[in-house]
């Protein structure tokens, strides 16, 4: 298991606001503001549907393979032409641990055997879900052949050594790639 200290000013907490509803998705009535346990929050007086804003997870693959790590790269924005561990938004309902699997499956072909959790942090740039957790496990064991399952959303799928990683988009995907090579280097 990697040892991964992270300071709170590594961690960079980051400041989100939430979207604005006008109307409720259930009866489509007017929402009104109301203070509760001191937060203003939108809600439907026919319905009492109150509104507390959320962020999505995601899960990202880091799948090692002596000294390699797998990264695709991106075929679409944010960040296209960039690289990145196999990633993937939880679906509703979905346990993390079942993203892992369910990703690295359609993104690789590859099916997990052996996986840790690795690391939690706050994604700062994605505009499609600001501010959402992404979860890291570290894929330490797997069956099957690789493919790019995944054609429309990657555009490549590579093994690159640790110490000579590409061109990597997303902040928190940069954060791990780093924390690899610091571990890597420390050993
Ligand atoms: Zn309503």
């Amino acid at each position: 298991m990697c040892k991964v200290e992270l300071t709170n000013k590594e961690i960079n907490m980051i400041t989100i606001n939430s979207r604005i509803y006008k109307f409720c998705p259930y009866c489509g009535k007017a929402l009104k503001k109301k203070i509760e346990e001191s937060k203003a929050r939108q809600w439907c007086t026919d319905c009492k549907w109150i509104y507390y804003p959320h962020v999505a997870s995601a899960v990202g693959a880091i799948i090692v393979n002596d000294g390699n790590v797998l990264m695709v790269k991106r075929g679409r924005d944010p960040y296209k032409d960039t690289w990145v561990f196999p990633s993937g938004f939880v679906d509703y309902g979905e346990h993390p641990e079942e993203t892992l699997i369910r990703e690295v499956k359609e993104e690789t072909g590859l099916k997990v055997v052996e996986y840790q959790y690795f690391l939690l942090l706050q994604t700062s740039d994605d505009p499609r879900s600001p501010g959402h957790f992404s979860i890291f496990y570290k894929v330490n064991n797997y069956v099957g052949s690789l493919i790019n399952n995944d054609s429309e959303e990657n555009k490549d799928i590579r093994w690159f050594p640790i110490n000579h990683m590409p061109i990597i988009g997303w902040k928190s995907h940069n954060k791990v790639a780093k924390l690899l090579f610091e571990n890597l280097s420390n050993r």
